[in-house]
């Protein structure tokens, strides 16, 4: 795994400094953005607009997720496959994002590009000009608070409300083992910002539609149970599910999450074909501290990365069986 330098607490104060000294910011975050991503973003940008920056959101992803919706400047967001990063005097601002390959295509580590990284992946590879990268964040969201608060910006509810969904996804709904004291600490803070917690998880998670649930009674189904006790879980998602259910990729959310709920189990993979791009296979591993390999084990193992138990890979020609197959044998062989 790529070390990270050791996070500075004068990093924040930088990051915020940067941020202040640019009065053009093009803000990305990596593909498939989740809560996290979303939220971010949209908070940086809420930030940003108040302080009078001109802002522009750029990401790899076709669409956003419709659930993120009800941030502010959701429809701000502009689908771009790659960038030329040679705007002059602009600031690109990577958020949640480990490595320059996870969003927007274009940006080369040799050519200094003034941009400012904010993650807490720790296989941050540290691509950006100034990179402010604390692992020990529960999310990007935390870490983007303690940016602002730094700085003094103003947390506004509107900036709030975003870092709160980006904190609460990450964090699994405050159950992960990402989840500190500061964590708590900050969620206060934005609470009494003016952020009405019911009100947005009801957004976050009461909003499932019942596509969402047709497409996980197909795929539970094949939920199947393997190694020493149990202790491992795959699950299969075919492009074939998304259009008997009426719904899109985005419909996964949450499925990881659910199956981890499954007594005795340490680690499970998802293993889904995406129904928009032939040959394109998403994995997602989640994993527990007693499990004998983590998630970012065996994401890694795959080609992919992320965090020790949440971690993800992209495959570009791929089969759902086989790479499930090749899954599994990696695990029974890391017992
Ligand atoms: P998810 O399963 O929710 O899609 O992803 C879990 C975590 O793994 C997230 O932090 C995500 O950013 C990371 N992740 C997912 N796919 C990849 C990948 O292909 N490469 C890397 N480095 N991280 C990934
Ligand atoms: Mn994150």
């Amino acid at each position: 795994m790529t070390k990270t330098k050791n996070f500075n607490e004068q990093d924040l104060l930088r990051a915020s400094e940067t941020l202040k000294a640019h009065d053009n910011w093009s803000v990305m975050a990596h593909r498939k953005a989740d809560g996290d991503a979303i939220g971010s973003v949209s908070a940086l940008i809420t930030a940003g607009l108040n302080a009078g920056k001109r802002v522009k959101w750029f990401g790899a992803d076709p669409e956003l997720p419709v659930t993120y919706s009800f941030l502010p400047h959701y429809d701000r967001y502009i689908y771009r496959d790659s960038l030329s990063f040679d705007e002059p005097g602009e600031l690109y601002i990577f958020l949640d994002c480990s490595n320059e390959n996870r969003g927007v295509q274009g940006f080369d580590v040799s050519r200094n590009i003034n941009s400012l990284n904010i993650d807490h992946h720790g296989d941050n590879t540290l691509f950006a000009r100034e990179n402010c990268v604390d692992s020990l964040s529960s999310s990007t969201a935390e870490l983007l608070f303690r940016v602002l608060y730094a700085g003094n910006w103003e947390i506004t509810k509107q900036v709030a409300e975003c870092l709160y969904t980006g904190i609460f996804t990450d964090s699994g709904g405050f159950t992960f083992s990402n989840t500190s004291a500061l964590t708590h600490l900050i969620i206060a803070n934005l609470i009494e910002s003016g952020v009405d917690s019911a009100h947005i998880t009801d957004f976050i998670i009461q909003n499932k539609t019942p596509e969402i649930i047709k497409l996980w009674t197909y795929a539970l189904p094949r939920l199947k149970l393997f190694g020493h006790e149990n202790i491992f879980a795959v699950v299969k998602i075919y492009a074939d599910d998304f259009d008997r259910a009426g719904t899109d990729i985005s419909a996964t959310t949450g499925l990881p999450n659910l199956i981890m709920t499954l007594r005795g189990v340490k680690l499970i993979a998802t293993v889904t074909e995406n129904p928009a791009r032939n040959g394109e296979v998403f994995l997602s591993f989640r994993s527990r501290e007693q499990s004998p390999v983590t998630a970012w084990n065996v994401a890694s193992f795959m080609g992919g990365g992320g965090h020790q138990r949440a971690a993800g890979a992209t495959l570009k020609k791929a089969n759902v069986d086989e790479a499930a197959s090749r899954i599994e044998a990696y695990l029974l062989s890391h017992e």
